[in-house]
């Protein structure tokens, strides 16, 4: 048996030791951190729902009617009223014919690319893609090709000297989950058709806050015909939790015979589920909420621009503020929580080398004032 301690005296040695924090109370801007109350800028609650009173009463309201285990996995007695309403509710609201839940963001990627891809079928990822799509290539057996961030010429060369035979596939997120920005959907799509790859789109960051709520897909103008596979997930925009696969009567009907991380777990609680069906219909009702965090991401980013800091290309609530160097991204998470103001460090390997960063994400729960006070501390910290 190896010794575990070494590795993790040499990962603490270069900085890379991952700990966590503990918090008290809901998900809201104002969190309890040690007893002490800190403005929190790196949820992705990006619609303020986690904790709206409507989201839940439902929840608390289910879970006195229905209880809190489902009790078994869906095939067997875990499907409930709830989850089956909300999956028509959000095959309506992404006008697709089917969608099915699943438990995670990380399952249903595993499940829907290790359901339709194998050994003899060629996985073609950005290469900033979640890890749980880089995980579900692998765990497919798939061959993975990476190609450059958003790079569709890179893309298009890959595609073009492929071996031929078995089944190719183009793997994106709609919002790339570090750096805010959004995937060039429209020439994936184009490309994916002219070489007769699929196009899956993990939209766990577009979902609820582009395209009037229907995600990055919706904001970039591609159907389902040429993105016939859409993940999306339910822990950020929609403030619950797990996820969903949309797309055709077919690959619905599919992934329940074939995706053994849907068949092979237990269902999520019901009253997870009608919070999520008030959610989602949040998500339709308020477009005030949208529109209030795209006036927080402006200010943000006008802000940052004033104090001459680096800005990225994202438009989402995502506001990456790139540092370079891991001790430059932790001593400035480090002084900013010192004043209140919590923003995590991401460092490599979930950021390339030379990439840390402090992950700066809005809500459109924050008020004005609070990105203020987040520009203010900036200057302080970094100027
Ligand atoms: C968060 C995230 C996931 C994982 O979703 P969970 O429901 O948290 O497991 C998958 N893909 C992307 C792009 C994500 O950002």
């Amino acid at each position: 048996m190896r010794d575990l301690a070494p590795p993790l005296a040499a990962r603490r040695a270069r900085g890379l030791y991952r700990g966590r924090r503990v918090l008290a109370g809901p998900t809201a801007p104002e969190v309890s951190l040690d007893g002490r109350v800190v403005l929190n800028f790196c949820s992705n609650d990006y619609l303020g729902l986690a904790n709206h009173p409507a989201v839940v009463e439902a929840f608390v309201a289910a879970a006195r009617r229905d209880g809190v285990g489902a009790g078994a996995a869906h095939l067997v007695t875990g499907h409930r009223f709830a989850h089956h309403a909300l999956e028509e509710e959000l095959a309506a609201f992404l006008g697709r014919p089917r969608a099915l839940l699943f438990s995670s963001g990380y399952m249903a990627n595993l499940g829907a690319v290790g359901a339709l891809f194998g050994r003899q079928d060629v996985v073609y990822e950005d290469r900033l893609n979640h890890a749980s799509l880089l995980d579900a290539a692998e765990y497919a057996g798939a061959k993975l090709i990476r190609y450059p961030h958003a790079d569709v010429a890179a893309l298009a060369e890959r595609l073009s000297t492929a071996p031929a035979g078995g089944e190719r596939v183009v793997v994106s997120d709609g919002v790339f989950s570090m750096d805010g920005d959004i995937a060039p959907l429209a020439e994936l799509a184009a490309m994916a058709k002219r070489y007769g790859a699929w196009l899956v789109v993990d939209d766990a960051h577009g979902i609820g806050v582009l395209g009037d709520g229907r995600g990055s897909l919706a904001h970039c103008g591609v159907g389902m015909e040429d993105a016939p596979i859409l993940v999306g997930t339910l822990g950020k925009a929609l403030g619950t939790m797990g996820a969903f696969v949309a797309g055709s009567e077919a690959l619905i009907e599919t992934l329940i015979q074939e995706a053994r991380t849907y068949i092979y777990t237990t269902a999520t609680p019901p009253a997870l589920a009608e919070a999520t069906r008030v959610a989602l219909r949040l998500v339709t009702e308020e477009g005030w909420r949208r529109a209030h965090l795209q006036g927080l991401i402006a200010r943000l980013r006008m802000g940052m621009q004033g104090l001459g800091l680096p800005l990225s290309n994202s438009t989402t609530p995502i506001q990456p503020l790139i540092l370079g160097t891991v001790a430059r991204a932790v001593a400035a998470s480090e002084m900013l929580l010192a004043r209140g103001i919590l923003v995590t460090a991401i460092r490599p390997p979930t950021v390339p080398e030379g990439g840390a960063r402090l992950r700066i994400t809005l809500s459109a729960a924050h008020t004005t004032e609070q990105v203020d006070r987040l520009v203010e501390t900036l200057a302080e910290v970094l100027i």
